[in-house]
C-alpha cells in the first residue's frame, strides 16, 4: 500500500476540497481517502502544498497532427512514419500535463490503433487511450488524407464495418465540412440523416458509439436524426454564408433531453485568439468556407444558451490542431469558466468525471473513490480558486506509478 498525501484532495463529488488528506492506493487502485495524519509515515509520499485531483480526461485529440498553422500540408506530404513518431511524442506530452485517460477523434488507422497498443503494452507512455482511427468522410472532404473516404450509402457501411472489425472505440464521422481541410466547405451536410443512421446501428451492434463533427447546423440536426451520442463542434454553422449561424434552440432543447454529448472545442478558439494577441502566424483561412465566420461572442451565446437549456459538454480541445499543443487540454475548462460561465468546480468536473461518463468510464475513472483506478495529477495552488492554475501539474500518478515529480519537468 501506497499513500500519497497532499494538502488538498478533492472530494468524492468533486465539489471541494479535504484539507491535509491522503490517498490510499494498492495494485493501481484507490483503496481510501484518509486524514493525511492517519497514513503509516514509512508508506506515504507527502506531495506538499498541492491540489490533487482525478486525472484529467481529454475527448478530443488527433495524435499525429503537429499543433501548427502549416499542418495541412506537413501531413499530406510526409511518410506516415514520421506521423507515427509524432504521435508517439504527443501521447507523452498529453501524459506529463496530467491527461490520464485520452479519445483520439481521427488519425489513420495505423497510426491510432498502433499508439493505443503501444502504451496498452507499455511500450510508450501515454494516456490510457480511446480511439476512432479514420474519420468517415466523402472523397477529398474534411480529413480524407486519414483513410477513411466513402461517397455511396454502400461505401459508408463497408467503412464504419471495416472500424468496428479493425477494433475503434468509437466511430467518427464527418457530418459536415471542416475547417482543416483546405477543399472541404463547413457549411455543407456531408451525408443524409439516413447514411449517418446507418453508421449509429452499426457502431450500436458493436457496444460503441458515434462521434459527429459538425460546423454546419444541418449537420447538428441530421446527426441528432441519426441518434448520434457525441455532437464535435456543434457550430451552428447556416449554409447560406450570408445567413451566418443558423442557431435552433428547439433542437438544442432535444440535445439537452435527449443526453448527447456536445464538445463545443471553445478552447482552441481561446488559445488561437491568445495566440493572434501575441502576435503569432493565425491559423489559414480555409478557401472553401463561404461567407465570414461567426465571431467569438456570436458563438459563445450559443453555448451559453446551449448551457442554460441544460446540454451535457465534454472536455476536448481537438489537440493537434494549430495552437492545441498536446499539453493544453485545460484550455478548454479556461474557456468554459471565463467565456461561458462556469463555476471551477464545474469545469473541473467536466476535465474528469463529466467526460469519464460521456465515454462510458465513469465507473473505472474520474474522480477520487474508492475502487476507481489510481490516476491523479496534482496542481500548485487552488485551481479551484484560479482555474488557470490547471495548468502545468506538478505531479501525476498514472495506475498508482508516479510519471511526473517535480524532479521531472514535464
Ligand atoms: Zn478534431
Amino acid at each position: 500500500m501506497r499513500f500519497w498525501r497532499a494538502a488538498r484532495v478533492a472530494n468524492g463529488r468533486l465539489d471541494g476540497w479535504l484539507p491535509d488528506h491522503a490517498v490510499a492506493v494498492e495494485a493501481g487502485r484507490i483503496r481510501d481517502v484518509i486524514p493525511g495524519h492517519q497514513a503509516p509515515a514509512e508508506e506515504t509520499v507527502d506531495l506538499g502544498d498541492v491540489s490533487l485531483l482525478p486525472g484529467l480526461v481529454e475527448a478530443h485529440s488527433h495524435v499525429p497532427c503537429p499543433p501548427r498553422v502549416d499542418a495541412f500540408d506537413l501531413i499530406t506530404q510526409e511518410a506516415p512514419e514520421r506521423g507515427l513518431m509524432r504521435a508517439a511524442a504527443a501521447v507523452g506530452t498529453a501524459l506529463r500535463s496530467g491527461v490520464t485517460t485520452m479519445r483520439d477523434l481521427g488519425a489513420r488507422n495505423e497510426a491510432a490503433f498502433a499508439i493505443r497498443e503501444a502504451i496498452a503494452d507499455g511500450v510508450i507512455a501515454g494516456p490510457r487511450l480511446l480511439v476512432a482511427g479514420s474519420p468517415i468522410t466523402r472523397t477529398n472532404d474534411h480529413c480524407w488524407f486519414w483513410g477513411g473516404e466513402a461517397d455511396t450509402a454502400e461505401e459508408v457501411a463497408a467503412l464504419a464495418r471495416r472500424q468496428v472489425e479493425a477494433g475503434a472505440d468509437v466511430i467518427k464521422v464527418m457530418a459536415s465540412g471542416g475547417n482543416f481541410t483546405p477543399s472541404s466547405s463547413p457549411r455543407s451536410l456531408q451525408y443524409p440523416v439516413e447514411v449517418l443512421a446507418g453508421i449509429v446501428a452499426t457502431a450500436s451492434g458493436a457496444g460503441i458509439e458515434v462521434a459527429a463533427h459538425a460546423h454546419a447546423a444541418a449537420g447538428v440536426r441530421a446527426a441528432v436524426e441519426a441518434g448520434v451520442r457525441h455532437l464535435i463542434h456543434c457550430s451552428w454553422l447556416a449554409e447560406d454564408p450570408d445567413g451566418g449561424l443558423d442557431y435552433d434552440p428547439q433542437l438544442a432543447e432535444r440535445i439537452a433531453d435527449e443526453g448527447i454529448w456536445v464538445n463545443p472545442t471553445i478552447g482552441l478558439g481561446l488559445l488561437a485568439s491568445e495566440a493572434r494577441e501575441r502576435g503569432d502566424a493565425p491559423p489559414r483561412r480555409n478557401p472553401s468556407m463561404r461567407g465570414s465566420g461567426p465571431t467569438r461572442e456570436q458563438r459563445m451565446e450559443i453555448v451559453r444558451d446551449m448551457h442554460a437549456r441544460g446540454v451535457r459538454f465534454t472536455s476536448g480541445l481537438d489537440m493537434g490542431m494549430a495552437y492545441a499543443d498536446f499539453n493544453r487540454a485545460p484550455a478548454e475548462a479556461w474557456a468554459f469558466v471565463e467565456q461561458v460561465g462556469l463555476s471551477p468546480w464545474e469545469a473541473i468536473r467536466l476535465m474528469t468525471i463529466r467526460t469519464a461518463e460521456a465515454l462510458s468510464l465513469s465507473h473505472d475513472i474520474g474522480s477520487i473513490a474508492k475502487g476507481k483506478r489510481a490516476d491523479l495529477a496534482a496542481f500548485p495552488n487552488d485551481p479551484a480558486e484560479h482555474i488557470r492554475q490547471l495548468d502545468t501539474p506538478t505531479h501525476v500518478i498514472q495506475d498508482g506509478n508516479r510519471i511526473v515529480s517535480p524532479a521531472t519537468p514535464a
